[in-house]
């Protein structure tokens, strides 16, 4: 399988909490608590080629020539586990604004349905975000790059906690040059679309459901 374009934040830091989440005893405080700790931690590496522009300061001394983002962010979760790393991503990057998609996958199928869509009007000119925690088939999170791609988004990064081989393919084989960025790459997917080893349902384990 081609690795291009996919970037594993293999920190020891990242990994110790990956681990901590993915055994089965932790409740949904504590997922939730280490998931938005991952996902500030992984941020850091995401945009670390984004551009800056020059922005002046006055110091309590003398003028200063800094460096600030030069674009705005939209984060876009994928609903619903995407919202598990909504507010970690949002701790480092408090001026982002939030997209939301809905897609969920057909059990049955395992086809990508999109049932809600509701983007920053000006989404076209930001850095975009799209975040869900398992790229498993790839299908949910191909469906949402179109949708993206279909408003106008050029910039756009695909930040999950752990990803499947066949979803790294499957995303790729329609969206080659969106980066991944994941925390880990997992064996595989069983019959049911979960990923093995990975962490269960994300989406259960957030919320609790
Ligand atoms: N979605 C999840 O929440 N977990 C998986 O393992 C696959 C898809």
């Amino acid at each position: 399988m081609s690795l291009d374009n996919v970037i594993v934040i293999d920190h020891p830091v990242v990994q110790t909490k990956l681990t901590e989440l993915r055994d089965a005893r932790a409740d949904h405080r504590e997922f939730r608590t280490l998931l938005n700790e991952i996902a500030s931690l992984m941020v850091y590496e995401v945009t670390r080629d984004w551009p800056t522009e020059e922005k002046h300061v006055l110091t309590p001394l003398e003028r200063h020539s800094g460096k600030v983002l030069a674009r705005k962010v939209t984060l876009v979760p994928i609903l619903r586990a995407g919202l598990g790393m909504s507010d970690g991503v949002l701790r480092i990057l408090p001026d982002a604004r939030l997209g939301h998609l809905g897609v969920y996958r057909d059990e049955k199928t395992l086809e990508p349905v999109s049932y809600y869509q509701k983007l920053p009007p000006d989404i076209a000119q930001t850095e975009v975000l799209l975040i869900d925690p398992m790229l498993a088939t790839g299908g949910s999170g191909s469906a949402a790059v179109s949708c993206l791609k279909k408003a106008g988004v050029k910039s756009m990064k695909f930040v999950c906690l752990v990803a499947a081989p066949e979803g790294i393919k499957a995303l790729h084989a329609q969206h080659p040059e969106v980066p991944i960025y994941c925390a880990a790459i997992d064996r595989q997917l069983n019959e049911k679309g979960y990923i093995l080893p990975g962490l269960g349902d994300a989406g259960d384990r957030i919320f609790g459901t």
